[in-house]
């Protein structure tokens, strides 16, 4: 193909997945683009503004015989599933105001000015010529290869998957499941990001005193409950999975007069009473558990008057399931090849993260900030203190494939500390 590259045409390969007669052109040069384009999928001049623009931004009035891009008149959406969009544009033509289809939508009516004869390709390309429109649509959307999908393909290991409803799984099979895993993981005070990021700071704004009573809610392997034991506060552990056995087995080992309960978070202020402890803690759980306004409240019952509730959780903003981690090249070490990928923040579907090819399957629910402040004040309680843990010029130094850019830009934990108080 005379003046072609040897790549072929991303949108040709993209369309083809769709309507299976697209012929498959060569980019145009050899383009260094993740995405190279043949010359039907290039630029058009807009007859008004004269400025090159992207074949999907652009509309042709076969009246006028004119281009005109999205810059230089009003765009109108409409939905319709087409190769791999579920919207066209319509432009309106700058000289007669005629609504036409930008050249994406164009070429699959038939009415892009290479199918019609207005105008001929000064370049050698293959133009489609669609007989079946019906059957050019994939059925996927939204659709592998829209933007922020596209780049995710490329170099992500974590799979996210959103679920209908709870009926598709059990959360307890799920953490059940991980128990073992989870508790191997713990041999000298938690994972990385708990030693230096997450229990510092919880054990900050708890700031227990000697004889105080504490309920450590979903106390997992007990870590921070062990923690507060040794802190003197006179402690209770609460978990309803597997979890707890771990605990429980520490305890025996090594007493330090933990009282550990398998039981349901959700039933706390039936099995204690009300106003039973001076403060409460729930370490990296709330994301994982389903009814998290009904925790709240029995958070608040449990409390005393100006009880304490301390709680971290993944950050709804930074973290896995809201935001996801990409690398470019997938298979490169180095944090600069980073990329992150906000996905949908208003998601509330249950999700189920993998975390690598490896892993099992971790269940969570995806809240805004907005949604904890909120909820927080329905049951008389405000937050009064926020930590987002940031990493120190030490950690970078030590452990700088942990920390150096990732925890330097983002907070990955969010960690609060709430008030039970009388009125608002
Ligand atoms: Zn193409
Ligand atoms: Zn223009
Ligand atoms: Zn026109």
């Amino acid at each position: 193909m005379n003046g072609a590259g040897s790549k072929l045409c991303f949108y040709c390969i993209e369309y083809k997945k769709a309507a299976k007669d697209y012929p498959l052109n060569y980019a145009f040069a050899d383009q260094e683009e993740i995405t190279p384009r043949c010359y039907l999928h290039w630029q058009y001049e807009c007859d008004s503004c004269k400025s090159m623009t992207h074949f999907n931004g652009i509309a042709w009035c076969s009246d006028c015989k004119e281009f005109t891009c999205l810059n230089c008149a009003d765009e109108h959406m409409v939905k319709k599933k087409f190769l791999v969009y579920d919207y066209y544009y319509t432009i309106d033509c700058k000289k007669c105001n005629k609504p036409n289809p930008a050249l994406d939508f164009a070429e699959f009516n038939g009415s892009h000015p290479f199918q019609i004869g207005d105008l001929i390709p000064k370049e050698d390309v293959v133009v489609w010529m669609p007989i079946n429109t019906e059957e050019a649509v994939s059925n996927q959307f939204p659709n592998p290869s829209w933007g922020s999908i596209r780049v995710e393909s490329m170099g992500n290991i974590t799979t996210i998957t959103r679920l209908e409803s709870l009926d598709e799984i059990d959360p307890k099979t799920v953490w059940d499941a991980n128990a073992p895993d989870w508790a191997g993981k713990w041999p000298k005070g938690g994972d990385f990001n708990h030693k230096h990021f997450i229990i510092p700071e919880v054990l900050r704004l708890l700031d227990v005193k000697e004889g105080e009573k504490i309920l450590d809610v979903a106390c997992g392997e007990g870590t921070v409950t062990r923690h507060l034991a040794k802190k003197g506060a006179r402690i209770t552990g609460i978990d309803y999975s597997n979890m707890i056995d771990y605990a429980m087995k520490k305890e025996r080992e090594e007493r330090l007069g933990i009282n550990y309960l398998k039981a349901d978070a959700l039933k706390i202020s039936e099995i204690f009473g009300k106003e039973s402890f001076d403060k409460v803690v729930c370490n990296m759980a709330i994301m994982d558990i389903d009814n998290y306004k009904a925790l709240f409240k029995q958070v608040s019952e449990v409390l005393i008057e100006n009880g304490l509730f301390i709680f971290s959780i993944t950050h709804p903003c930074f973290s896995v399931p809201t935001t996801t981690t990409v690398r470019i090249p997938r298979d490169s070490q180095r944090n600069e090849d980073k990329i992150r990928i906000v996905k949908n923040y208003f998601e509330k579907r249950p999700t189920l993260v993998q975390w690598n090819p490896d892993s099992v399957n971790l269940l969570y629910f995806q809240r805004t900030i907005s949604d904890y402040i909120n909820t927080f004040r329905e049951v008389n309680m405000v937050i009064t203190e926020m930590s987002e843990p940031q990493t120190s010029e030490k950690l970078k130094e030590k452990f700088p494939r942990d920390t150096y850019i990732d925890m330097e830009m983002i907070p990955y934990f969010l960690i609060a500390k709430v008030k039970k108080v009388t009125e608002l």
